[in-house]
């Protein structure tokens, strides 16, 4: 943990060791103890600063990196960030295939922290030699000495958190916690973390959070992938539309879904009651806690983690954009509250 006038060498010596902080208005009329685990507190703020450097130190370790070569994914989302920042510091070039989806700042961020960026065609298969899947893996057969990170199919990323936020969070509660909720989307950070907690004690609860038109809550339950649930949904970085082997189902006991509209209002509400700025994927968390407290989930001895996996700057354009909010039709009986939360002096 970071000490008092501590001086770091670089920025990756800050990536972990996040705080846990206690919830006191939101959850005020919940029965039990809620703590967020924030991870936006990470240099890259979000919870895949772990993720890429403990992927690239393992490859390091094992002799398949030296200084100067490639490190590809596909994503334009935090795990992007994460890596492009981790291969500044190291000395490693870093490629990044985004959809054509991606907005147009989260392009300018990555190229801002040095990844070259291919814009892929969002429209086509995942099997099309266009698509970000397959011209990161011919980019990765085509460069000698790259690694591709592939963190929805990686053992690496569950061992990330697993040697990481579990142990964190089993010291922060004093192996106190009894209920950890946290988002699913490649399951790296649930798996890992929930593999932890309960080696130190198995009647830890974990809830996965997943979206509608998300395959994976209907896949823990009956091990069927059901093509029939899937349909576009907003939220980033949660659910999925197949099932990553970086999830591991055995460690999880039940999933929660939650709605586009109620995360992101609840998203909001988070900055309103408790003064922090999270993303989506928090509010969606805090939401699905929510939820579990209305179905009696919790009693007076509950000690909740909530794991925040990110920092509310990356979605300006999205839940904290007003316009955004009323296009998506999510504000309606709202829209006047929020309209008149800005005065306009003429
Ligand atoms: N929230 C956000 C914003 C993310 O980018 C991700 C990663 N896809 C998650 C939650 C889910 O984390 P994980 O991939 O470890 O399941």
């Amino acid at each position: 943990m970071a000490q008092k006038n501590q001086v770091f060498d670089n920025v990756l010596d800050l990536v972990g060791n996040t705080p846990l902080i206690k919830l006191n208005t939101i959850t005020a009329p919940f029965k039990g103890e809620f703590y967020a685990k924030v991870e936006a507190f990470n240099p890259g703020h979000s919870s895949k600063d772990r993720v890429a450097l403990y992927i690239i130190e393992q490859a390091e370790k094992k002799g398949i990196l030296k200084p100067g070569d490639t490190i590809i994914e596909t994503t334009s989302g935090n795990t992007g960030f994460s890596i492009a920042m981790v291969s500044i510091i190291k000395g490693y070039d870093c490629i990044l295939a985004v959809s054509s989806k991606s907005s147009p700042d989260k392009i300018d961020m990555l190229k801002t922290m040095g990844a070259k960026v291919y814009v892929c065609p969002a429209h086509v298969s995942a099997d099309d030699p266009r698509s970000y899947y397959e011209v990161a893996k011919r980019l990765h057969e085509e460069t000698k000495g790259s690694v591709y990170i592939n963190q929805y199919f990686n053992q690496l990323n569950i061992d990330a958190h697993y040697n990481s936020t579990g142990p964190e969070i089993w010291e922060q509660t004093e192996g106190e916690i009894t209920h950890l909720v946290a988002c699913s989307g490649t399951g790296g950070t649930i798996s890992g973390t929930a593999k932890y907690l309960k080696e130190q004690n198995p009647n830890v609860k974990v809830i996965g959070v997943d979206a509608f038109g998300s395959v994976i809550k209907k896949y823990h339950e009956t091990r069927e992938f059901d093509e029939k649930e899937i349909y576009p949904y907003r939220i980033e970085g949660l659910g999925k539309n197949l099932i990553p082997t970086a999830t591991d189902f055995d460690v999880i006991d039940s999933f929660v879904k939650v709605t586009d509209e109620e995360s992101a209002h609840t998203a909001r509400e988070i900055a309103k009651t408790e003064g922090l700025f999270v993303g989506y994927t928090s509010g969606a968390a805090m939401q699905a806690v929510k939820q579990l407290e209305e179905a009696g989930e919790f009693d007076k001895n509950s000690k909740v983690v909530i794991l925040f996996p990110d920092h509310g700057s990356r979605y300006m354009s999205k839940i904290y954009s007003d316009k955004w909010m009323t296009d998506q039709g999510f504000f309606d009986s709202q829209n006047k509250v929020a309209a008149e939360s800005i005065q306009y002096i003429k």
